[in-house]
């Protein structure tokens, strides 16, 4: 009964919020292809044929780091307690997810493992999704005491971030002097059988690109999947500039001049993955959103700590699923709400285009 009126609402809603609101004019340039054809059932389909199944959910907005190319050192304005999904929420919306098709789960933040009673969580969503590739995206910091929990939750995989395994800089890429720390998790995850690892790695021009073959050597060493992001316009203190990006391919180029490197199977993560020709363990990944952006086959989908909807990470409009639901919408509703969303995401970010408009969100607020 409640479905016109959730859908209008709820689509508003996620639009004139303040704090997502687009710069003056690109909402009304904004608009939406006619749902006629939207299916209503089978895999969640965009008008440009991508099937969607990839689900990241933010369990928190808040941090225990201070990444520069993320936050600034004073944080953010975290949202109120009562703004974040409750367990029961978030459970009920992968509930909803999982039966439009989504196969995969990322747990992410703001810093996950800062969110209170994680692993009753995951166990929580492990219940919903007893099939489901359920990994976690982390600073590291809090892993040697929470991997094991984690993984007897349900957790199968864990990436962890490290942009630099030089104590100094390390400190002052992340404004946290916890890379021992960060190694130590590393350490636990392995232990818990948080396997593979995959280390999330941002690369800076004139600050960290002169460790891209060390991180090499590491992955090496340790049969890690290291993975170099380069640096997208999407910190919140908008000082993101083109030039400090490190394109993939000088990265690969860098390192193949020590370790040639071979072009391995993908998985369904978005790195382009490398492998070492001479059979060393580990493996190189790069994930080129800037130079070389693969929104042709993205799958994903965001859900933020406050329960916005997002359908790229880029995207400019979101959609309140916690407003309808608290208003006593269905299940059935909730998908209506996605499936049109998604039937209305965009062909690609626009990075390199002239009318490129960064998101009112930053990274951390969104869950990367
Ligand atoms: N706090 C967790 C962490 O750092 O792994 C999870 C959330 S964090 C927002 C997810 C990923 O986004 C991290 O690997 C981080 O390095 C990356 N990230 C944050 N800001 C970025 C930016 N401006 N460009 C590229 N990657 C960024
Ligand atoms: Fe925190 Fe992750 Fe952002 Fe660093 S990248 S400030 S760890 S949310």
């Amino acid at each position: 009964m409640h479905s016109r009126s959730f859908a209008v609402r709820a689509r508003l809603g996620g639009r004139t919020a303040a704090h997502v609101a687009a710069p003056r004019g690109t909402l009304e340039m904004m608009s939406l292809p006619t749902t006629d054809t939207m299916p209503r059932t089978g895999p969640l389909v965009d008008t440009f044929g991508r099937a969607a199944n990839d689900l990241r959910i933010s369990v928190t907005d808040r941090c225990n780091f201070r990444c520069t190319y993320c936050m600034p050192a004073e944080g953010l304005a975290w949202l109120p307690k009562t703004e974040l999904l409750t367990f029961e929420e978030m459970a009920r919306l992968l509930g909803m997810f999982v039966g439009l098709g989504v196969r995969s789960l990322k747990v992410t933040g703001g810093e996950p493992t800062i969110r209170a009673d994680l692993p009753r969580l995951v166990e929580m969503f492990r219940q919903v999704g007893p099939a489901l590739d359920i990994s976690i995206t982390t600073n590291g910091l809090l892993l040697d005491t929470l991997a094991a929990p984690l993984a007897a939750a349900g957790i199968d995989r864990a990436t962890v971030s490290c942009d630099s395994l030089l104590r100094h800089r390390f400190a002052e890429m992340t404004r946290r002097d916890a890379l021992e720390r960060v190694l130590m998790g590393l350490r636990a995850a392995e232990a818990a059988g948080l396997v593979p690892i995959k280390i999330n790695t941002v690369v800076i021009g004139g600050t960290n690109d002169d460790e891209v073959t060390a991180f090499a050597t590491w992955a090496r060493e340790t049969g890690y999947e290291v993975r170099f992001i380069e640096y997208m316009p999407l910190d919140a203190q908008r000082a993101w500039e083109r030039d400090k990006v490190v394109p993939a391919a000088t990265i690969l180029e860098a390192i193949g001049k020590v370790y040639p490197l071979t072009s391995a199977a993908p998985d369904h993560e978005p790195a382009t993955l490398y492998r070492f020709a001479d059979g060393a363990p580990g493996t190189i990944g790069v994930i080129a959103s800037v130079t070389e952006p693969f929104c042709d086959t993205c799958n994903r989908l965001r859900l933020t700590a406050e329960g916005q909807f997002r359908s790229c990470l880029f995207a400019l409009d979101e959609t309140d699923l916690r407003g309808p639901m608290r208003d006593g919408a269905s299940d059935d509703e909730l998908a209506l709400l996605v499936r049109q969303a998604v039937w209305g995401k965009w062909a690609g970010h626009k990075i390199n285009d002239i009318d490129f408009v960064q998101p009112a969100r930053s990274m951390s607020m969104i869950g990367g």
